[in-house]
């Protein structure tokens, strides 16, 4: 009896190493039966679990030929829900049908509730083949097994739901379209989402184990390194969140605006474990607040000096107590529609951009020539263009476009008007296209000031110069190009520019032929 009392916890205590190796639930299942038959000296047995659905499904069996289910059918119906109902009724009936069908001989059966704080979880068989019966011994070790499997059904069902509430997390994470930070106590990153690999350029894949300061450096609006001059999160110890702003330079050298929100996480002691970063992309935020601030003194310089100097000149006209000369009155009045020029390009330029940036932006297609159309608009410019010299250069038999005449026409005025603004020296301006197969590419050329490469990719946002608005010398608000943009990308094509200071600049767009 010692020995036997010997065996049966060396049993447990196997299976009991088992459990604490390996949360897989089908091979543990199997470890419990097979150890529960050799312990009880019989041949055949079989874990079944109570499904959600309230049937009994078998999870592990023993000592069977084949594992058929429906085989053991007889053994899984009308259980007793209740552990106090039990033992199975009839259960030598069900016994000998299991036996037919199964073809084998099995002569004697012990069947134990699985329950998990009263509740009946599932049920455990061991078989004889010979006529031995099960003693109340034996019985009584079969319940150490079954108590051991109903704490191995436990645990792999809190680890399946703890895998099941981590892939959600994840999930959570992964498409959350803020970008998410997950730090080490050291600021090491552990994990960050793809929202976050947008923003800063850097894939989760490189980002794992580097120190938060090099891939989210934040820089002030002076763009110094506040990481590097004094790291956020050293400013937060206990408890409360930290929330810091500043740029994010990508990988590729693009700077995004982000506002980051810190938690920290500390576990039952009280020791810092994670820092959550919650990433939000301001940027678009930060430039809607800066083109505000920028258009009302932009726009309020420009519109100042073309009214003032229509007042002024129209005043002076009427002036009743002076004698003009023609030449004086016809200069004047060149200057007053030069102006309302201006200003009517100001105003019709500052729709366009609300309508762009409103999507309203509609395009009123029909066949259009454009060499006509150039030369048109150089017509235009003449007057202004005193010092410079313009020439078309167009190819021979340029077929007609499908395109919005009058805002083509405005890309040629914006180009044009620019041309001569941005080489006030002078020199040759070149309007002209050549044909491909599929497009036509469109140039305008002058040799001014030129841009600096580092600059010319800015060109095209709204409100853009490349002098400051303060020191500027030159008229304008930085809305000519990003017209131009929309026109010709509204029409299917591109733009861009070629330049190099000093040497002039060449902007070219393309149109697509039908
Ligand atoms: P604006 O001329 O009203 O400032 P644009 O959008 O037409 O606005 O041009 C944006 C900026 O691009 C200008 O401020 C100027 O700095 C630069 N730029 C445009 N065209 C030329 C050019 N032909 N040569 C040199 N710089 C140019």
């Amino acid at each position: 009896m010692e020995n036997y009392l010997l065996r049966q916890r060396d049993y447990l205590l196997s299976i009991s190493r088992a459990m604490t190796a390996r949360l897989d639930l089908p091979s543990l299942l199997q470890l419990i039966i097979e150890k529960a038959v050799e312990m009880l000296r019989g041949e055949a047995g079989l874990i079944a679990l109570l499904g959600r659905n309230g049937d009994f499904r078998v999870r592990a069996s023993y000592g069977f030929p084949a594992r058929t289910p429906q085989l053991f059918a007889p053994l899984l119906t009308d259980i007793p829900l209740h552990h106090a109902h039990w033992p199975v009724p009839d259960l030598y009936a069900r016994l000998q049908l299991v036996a037919a069908s199964a073809a084998i001989n099995l002569r004697q059966v012990v069947g134990l509730p699985l329950t998990l704080e009263d509740k009946l979880i599932g049920v455990i068989y061991v078989f004889r083949t010979r006529d031995t019966a099960f003693s109340a011994n034996d019985r009584q070790v079969l319940s150490s097994f079954a108590d051991q499997a109903a704490i191995a059904v436990r645990n792999a069902t809190l680890y399946q739901q703890l895998a099941e509430e981590k892939r959600r997390v994840d999930a959570i994470i992964e498409n959350s379209a803020d970008g998410v930070l997950i730090l080490d106590a050291e600021c090491r990153i552990q994990t960050m989402n793809r929202a976050l690999a947008e923003i800063t350029g850097w894939t989760p894949e490189q980002a794992r184990g580097q120190p938060c300061r090099r891939v989210v450096a934040l820089r002030n609006p002076q763009g110094m390194n506040i990481c590097e001059t004094g790291c956020p999160l050293d400013a937060f110890s206990k408890g409360s969140k930290l929330q810091v702003e500043g740029d994010i330079i990508r990988t590729d050298g693009h700077r995004t605006s982000v506002s980051i929100t810190y938690s920290p996480l500390f576990d039952h002691e009280g020791t810092l474990v994670n820092i959550i970063g919650s990433v939000h992309d301001v940027t678009r935020f930060r430039e809607a607040e800066e083109m505000k601030a920028m258009f009302i003194s932009v726009i309020s310089h420009e519109l100042k000096t073309p009214v003032a100097l229509i007042k002024g000149y129209a005043s002076t006209l009427r002036r009743e107590d002076a004698q003009w000369d023609e030449e004086t009155v016809r200069e004047s009045l060149v200057i007053i529609e030069e102006e309302s020029d201006r200003l009517d390009r100001l105003i019709n330029n500052l729709l366009e951009a609300s309508r762009i940036q409103a999507g309203t932006l509609k395009m009123e297609l029909s066949d259009v020539s454009v060499p006509r159309l150039a030369a048109k608009a150089v017509e235009r410019f003449r007057v202004q263009a005193a010092k410079h010299q313009l020439r078309l250069d167009f190819s021979p038999e340029f077929p007609p476009l499908l395109a919005d005449e009058e805002r083509l026409q405005e890309v040629f005025y914006n180009l044009l008007s620019n041309a001569i603004k941005y080489s006030p020296e002078g020199g040759t301006i070149r309007v002209g296209g050549r044909v491909h197969r599929d497009h036509v590419e469109l140039f305008v050329s002058d040799e001014g000031r030129g841009i600096p490469l580092d600059k010319q990719s800015r060109l095209f946002e709204p409100f853009y110069r490349v002098e400051s608005s303060l020191g500027r010398r030159t008229q304008g608000i930085g809305l000519g190009l990003f017209l131009c943009k929309a026109i010709v990308e509204g029409h299917g094509g591109h733009i861009w520019v070629e330049s190099a200071p000093g040497k002039g600049a060449t902007f070219r767009f393309t149109l697509p032929l039908r």
